[in-house]
Formats: structure tokens, C-alpha cells, sequence
């Protein structure tokens, strides 16, 4: 893929040359007016704007840790929480990009620290469709579950959200996204549900909502994939095999909830 995209872009250049020296030596031979090659220029723009046309879907990937509110590193069974969420979004993203998906990273580097107010606002920032935040747990249960806000939250500096229509297009988004985890990992994982942010300890010291809930502008769903202190879960997850099979099952659960290309309703000209 590497080699790929350096190729095309030269091909891309070549082609490009040979279009030019064709229209210029056409319309010095023809001379045909210079009417219609502005028009053939223009063309990608005009389609743009008008966008009769499908726009591709933003969804958001949040691999949870650091943190300020946790590092994530320390190592449980072998491996540590900020590595497998990191790891898992890498695949996530490829997972979503191959269904035609665009994607956004809350992060560029898996050391990164981000304040969990900033990972809502770089969801809010590229419109996402759904902003997906992974996680792994440390309890004595095993297997994943998804959490989503059922209610309104407030902030350590006075902030309360989400607003209603994302408390319940996150609702939608968790059942979707938690149908397609039940399919794609049957036999590997233990299921533990749907739940909400308020049965986190998080959730319920803020009145209901994580803080990543309180200012998301879109639908946001916390996945703990995994609990990390289970044996039979971090070697799960540990394994490629796992990592990519826990990808794909989100990358499906995304599917149910929304398209990967949005239809753009036509405007009317200005
Ligand atoms: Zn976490």
C-alpha cells in the first residue's frame, strides 16, 4: 500500500502533463474556443457546492488513555491499557476507512496525553457522525460491555451536557454498536450489555455523565472491551488475532448505526 499511493500520484502527474500538452496542441489545431476546457475545470467545484451528491461519514476514534484523569500504563497481565486502546484504534481506523468511512483520531501518537474535554471537542470539531471512546476495564467481572449517557452531566468547571438529541442518538449508537460486538465476538468474549454512564463511578460523581459525554456535540459510546485484570480477556486482546477481530465487530456495530456515506440533499442555487 505503501508503494501504491507513490506510484499513483506520479501516474497521476504524467496523465496530468499529457492532458495539458493534449489541450494546448488541440486548441492551437482546432482553435477551438477555451470555453469548454474552463467549463471541464470547474466542474469538481460546481458538484461540491450543489451536492446532489453523497458526502462521506466522520467517525471519531478515542483510544481513552493518557489521560488527566488516568495514564493508562500500568501493566496488567502482560500489557497495559493505553497499549491495547491504542492498538485497537489503529485497526479500527483501517477496519472503518476499508468500508468507506472517514476517520479522526483524538490522537496522533499512543504516548499522547489528552484532557478528556478535548478528545469531545475534536469530535465536535469534524462533525462526527459517532465518536467511539475505547477503554479497557479493571474488575472482577470479564468480557466487554458499552456505555452511553442516558442523562445529563455536570463538569468539575460547571459545564452540563450532552444535550437530549445526542443523550438519545447515543442511545441508538450503543445498542448498534453493542449488537455488532455480540455478533463478532460470540465464543471469545463475555457479553455484559448496555449500560449507561451513570452506572460508572465517573458518571455517577458527575450526576450521570463522563466528561467526554458532558461536551460531546455528537453521539459518543464508551466500549470497555475487555476487563484487563481477567487472564483469559488481556490474552484475548493481547493477540493480533484478537485485537483485529475486536476492530472489525466495533467496525460492523458502526454499520448498523450509520451509512458510510451520507446523502447530501440537494440546495437550491444561490
Ligand atoms: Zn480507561
Amino acid at each position: 500500500m505503501r508503494l501504491l499511493a507513490p506510484l499513483a500520484l506520479l501516474l497521476a502527474l504524467l496523465l496530468g502533463v499529457t492532458a495539458a500538452q493534449v489541450r494546448r496542441a488541440g486548441s492551437k489545431k482546432t482553435s477551438a474556443p477555451p470555453k469548454p476546457a474552463s467549463k471541464v475545470a470547474k466542474a469538481p467545484e460546481a458538484a461540491e457546492t450543489n451536492g446532489s451528491e453523497s458526502a462521506r461519514t466522520v467517525v471519531c476514534i478515542d483510544p481513552g488513555h493518557p489521560s488527566e484523569v488516568a495514564s493508562g500504563r500500568n501493566v496488567q497481565n502482560g500489557t497495559s491499557e493505553a497499549h491495547v486502546d491504542w492498538v485497537v484504534a489503529t485497526k479500527l481506523r483501517e477496519a472503518l476507512e476499508a468500508r468507506g468511512y472517514e476517520v479522526v483520531l483524538t490522537k496522533s501518537a499512543e504516548e499522547e496525553l489528552v484532557r478528556n474535554k478535548d478528545r469531545a471537542l475534536v469530535a465536535n470539531r469534524a462533525r462526527a457522525a459517532l465518536m467511539i471512546r475505547l477503554h479497557c476495564d479493571a474488575s472482577a467481572e470479564r468480557g466487554f460491555a458499552v456505555y452511553y449517557p442516558d442523562r445529563k452531566g455536570r463538569a468539575k468547571d460547571g459545564t452540563v451536557g450532552p444535550g437530549p438529541e445526542v443523550i438519545e442518538e447515543s442511545r441508538r449508537a450503543a445498542e448498534a454498536v453493542h449488537a455488532g460486538l455480540v455478533e463478532g465476538l460470540k465464543g471469545a468474549l463475555n457479553d455484559n450489555g448496555v449500560r449507561t454512564d451513570y452506572q460508572t463511578k465517573v458518571g455517577r460523581d458527575q450526576g450521570g455523565a463522563l466528561t467526554g459525554s458532558i461536551f460531546s456535540e455528537v453521539p459518543v459510546v464508551t466500549i470497555e472491551m475487555v476487563v484487563l485484570s481477567d487472564a483469559a480477556d488481556a490474552e484475548f486482546i493481547k493477540a493480533e488475532e484478537g485485537q483485529r477481530r475486536m476492530a472489525e465487530a466495533i467496525a460492523d456495530g458502526v454499520a448498523r448505526f450509520i451509512a458510510p456515506e451520507r446523502v447530501v440533499s440537494p440546495r437550491k442555487s444561490k
